[in-house]
């Protein structure tokens, strides 16, 4: 059956009126929250927490201090009318969608830091981009008190952060992680995709099968685990991309680097992942990997 259209909130205090009146009802609630330019993976989300809670909160918020100076901040997607109807497509209960200053206002001091999990990876070409995540995720979820709070597979190492900050700061909500949606063509769904030509698209492609390519000759024991990255490497460089920033292997629960040896005999979950800019546009993407040494 078709439910009303979704309720739009602007405000922390409407926002934690409505959350706490569900609450006093018995009901679960969970958020979602993005930056809006919603697309399948996002849409994957929503339908995923509506499996966990009874109540579904969505935010949009482009939020500024994840971006560096040098960023995309000013030209990020925004297309707040489109996601409206694609929230309403999706059945999702609440947009929460505040202004810079419902978050931020004057006179704003803090800061949230997660250590260690947030060096390295995306944290060397983006420096302060974890903490401006970690803080407006502690807000958000301060504002919204859900009970449940997911996040995408795709932002792999956001994930892990948020987990850890949640679990530190004894957050009264359980994060959890939503599998990594791709387009029809096997590239990483994301709102930056909008930015490449279709020529730009061809080459992002090969990010994917990079990958696929290095996991089946490391499970394999085709090559060694630093030699079937440097070839990956080279081989996205000599397909067209401008820079690497990084194709890594971590163990999937401590973002340890797995490099040559670990001392385990049974083999170790991992996540190869990847940052790489085509054009003026910078993509991410990773994948499960099994190490046995
Ligand atoms: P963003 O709007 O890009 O900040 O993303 C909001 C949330 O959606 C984050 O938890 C992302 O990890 C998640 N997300 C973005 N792209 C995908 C995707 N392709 N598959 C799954 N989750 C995604």
């Amino acid at each position: 059956m078709k439910k009303s259209s979704v309720q739009i909130i602007r405000t922390k205090k409407e926002l934690r009126v409505q959350v706490t009146d569900w609450h006093m009802q018995g009901l679960k609630v969970g958020m979602v929250p993005t930056m809006g330019a919603l697309h399948h993976g996002h849409l994957s989300l929503i339908r995923e927490i509506q499996k966990h809670v009874d109540k579904v909160v969505v935010s949009i918020f482009v939020n500024p201090k994840q971006f560096g100076p040098n960023e995309d901040f000013d030209k990020y997607p925004r297309s707040e009318t489109t996601d409206i109807k694609k929230l309403n497509e999706v059945n999702t209960d609440l947009l929460y969608a505040p202004e810079v200053s419902e978050i931020y206002p004057d006179g704003f001091l803090t800061t949230v830091t997660v250590a260690k999990i947030t060096e390295g990876l995306c944290a060397d070409k983006r420096p302060g981009h974890f903490d401006g995540v970690t803080t407006v995720v502690t807000k958000l979820l301060l504002q919204c008190l859900p009970d449940v709070a997911l996040f995408g597979e795709k932002d792999f190492q956001q994930y892990t952060v948020l987990k850890q900050m949640a679990k530190d700061l004894d957050m009264p909500t359980e994060v959890m992680c939503g599998k990594l949606i791709r387009d029809e063509d096997g590239l990483a769904t994301s709102s930056r995709n909008v930015y490449l030509t279709p020529e730009e698209r061809k080459i992002a492609l090969e990010i994917p099968k990079t990958l696929k390519q290095v996991i089946t000759e490391i499970e394999e024991g085709i090559l060694p685990i630093e030699e079937a990255l440097e070839k990956g490497k080279q081989h996205m460089m000599d397909c067209g991309f401008k820079e690497v920033q990084y194709l890594e292997i971590r163990h999937s629960d401590n973002l340890e680097p797995l490099t040559q040896t670990f001392p385990e005999t049974s083999p170790i979950l991992a996540r190869i992942l990847v940052a790489a800019v085509v054009g003026r546009t910078r993509l991410i993407d990773n994948m499960p990997i099994k190490i046995f040494f």
